[in-house]
């Protein structure tokens, strides 16, 4: 034990370990209280209830203990209590755990902005502003560039993810469950169709035109204030546009004076690996909203881009009680820390080839697997009727549901529900990794 004794991270034995049902009795005796006393709106996939997690392992109330391929939906990236995030966060709670830094400011702010400066694509002079959360990134990304360009309308893509908020539910594009009855939305958020090889099988080129021409016609560059995309989209199913679709479109924005906002909330911070998605075809956005994986947990969210840009904004004209909370900070800080040190993004490719290659084994086998995408340990399979492109939701749910009886945390998301996405911690063993695949195999079969 290290001297920080604290139960959960790295030192957790890394093993899937069943010792009831899942979930066991004293997780339903819990779901009655989260019954009584949660808003019924806030579900839970699978609800085991919690009481350590590290590495590549979830344990339960009940003593099981889970292999985890969601990492909180690319949250704990790092790995879930990761020494350098409990260090710097236990060092700074016990020193100050908040001033408001628009009150008071303090170093770790200052620190992570440079990080970000640093960190994201490009090498132009960069600024950064911090928030508390994606969504609301998102929002103030939106902010800085209408008042950067003095234009209203934004743009966004069919499938995107961009939050819950008021003008984030307008730019996301999914209904059920994220929108259903909370209009009215924010207006001058315009949709475009985006590059999804696997259903329209067009070029990135052909596919960024259809795009373009969309905004073109039905918007106007000239009242387009942003572009904002998630190079490789999160709940939206994992898709990744086609090669050149990113670079024809920053390049179109750039020509128009529209800002290109890379949301990489889900996809950055190793995930892809590389440090953003957006480095994979060297595409430099503009803005770019970070959030999810940047801080092991601890709720912390930024819009990093052009120093010009970043300070077209009036004084006093961002900012929020909490954004940028010392602790946070210290999290993100220790966060970058493990990233650098253990090399993340060459793990998180690592972990993409084992993945892929199980993935593809997959494929071979189950004609229910229309697609097979992503990045990284960011990677995805779509479950169509066998030859077609029809959503098979249905036997996505089965297959999610055997793999959580057996102590395997897996995801489904698009717009469809038809997807799976895997997206373990870069703190996953192989052996995990491999095991976990052993059961997602294992589903297939017993659900066929
Ligand atoms: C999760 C997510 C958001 C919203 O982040 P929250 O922290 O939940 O508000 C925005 N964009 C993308 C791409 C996301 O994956």
């Amino acid at each position: 034990m290290t001297s920080l004794e604290h139960t959960g991270g790295p030192s957790l034995p890394q093993e899937r370990r069943l010792v009831t049902a899942i979930p066991g009795p004293g997780s339903l005796e819990r779901l009655d209280r989260k019954k009584a006393f949660v808003a019924d709106g806030v579900g839970t996939t699978l609800p085991v209830f919690v009481v350590a997690a590290g590495g590549g392992v979830i344990v339960d109330v009940d003593g099981n203990s889970l292999i985890d391929l969601g990492s909180g939906i690319a949250v704990v990236s790092v790995g879930n209590a990761a020494d350098s995030v409990v260090r710097r966060v236990q060092e700074q709670v016990a020193a100050f755990t908040h001033t408001c830094f628009m009150v008071t400011p303090y170093d770790g702010y200052v620190d992570v902005c440079e990080q970000l400066a640093e960190l994201t694509p490009g090498e132009h002079a960069k600024k950064t502003a911090l928030f508390n959360s994606g969504a609301e990134a998102v929002e103030n990304a939106v902010k800085i560039a209408r008042v950067a360009t003095g234009r209203d309308a934004v743009a966004v893509f069919d499938h995107a993810y961009h939050g819950r908020t008021n003008l984030t539910m307008a730019m996301t594009a999914k209904n059920m469950p994220y929108k259903n009855g909370f209009g009215p939305f924010a207006g001058e958020v315009y949709r475009a169709p985006m590059s999804y090889p696997f259903r329209d099988g067009l070029s990135g080129a052909d596919a960024a035109a259809r795009a373009i021409d969309v905004l073109e016609k039905q918007v106007g560059s000239d009242n387009l204030a942003c572009v904002v995309i998630e190079p490789i989209q999160g709940e939206g199913g994992f898709v990744v546009p086609a090669p050149g679709f990113l670079p024809a479109l920053a390049a179109w924005c750039t020509a128009n004076g529209v800002i290109f906002i890379a949301d990489e909330i889900q996809s950055g911070f190793c995930r892809t690996g590389d440090w953003f998605a957006s480095d994979d075809e060297g595409v430099v956005p503009d803005l770019v909203t970070t959030a999810k994986g940047i801080a092991g947990g601890l709720p912390l969210a930024g819009v990093t881009g052009r120093a010009d840009l970043m300070d077209a904004v009036h004084v006093g004209g961002l900012g929020g009680t909490y954004g940028g909370n010392p602790i946070a900070c210290a999290a993100a800080l220790g966060a970058i820390e493990e990233m650098r040190g253990h090399d993340l993004p060459a793990r998180a490719r690592e972990i993409g080839a084992v993945m892929h290659s199980r993935l593809t084994a997959l494929q071979e086998e189950y004609a229910v697997i229309g697609d097979l995408r992503g990045r990284g340990a960011m990677m995805a399979i779509e479950l169509c009727e066998p030859g077609t492109t029809t959503p098979d939701a249905a036997r996505a749910a089965a297959v999610a549901a055997y793999c959580h009886s057996q102590g395997v945390v897996v995801l489904t998301c698009g717009t469809w529900g038809n997807v799976f996405r895997f997206l373990p911690p870069l703190s996953i063993s192989d052996a995990l990794l491999h095991e976990a695949f052993d059961v997602v195999a294992e589903a297939f079969a017993s659900t066929s």
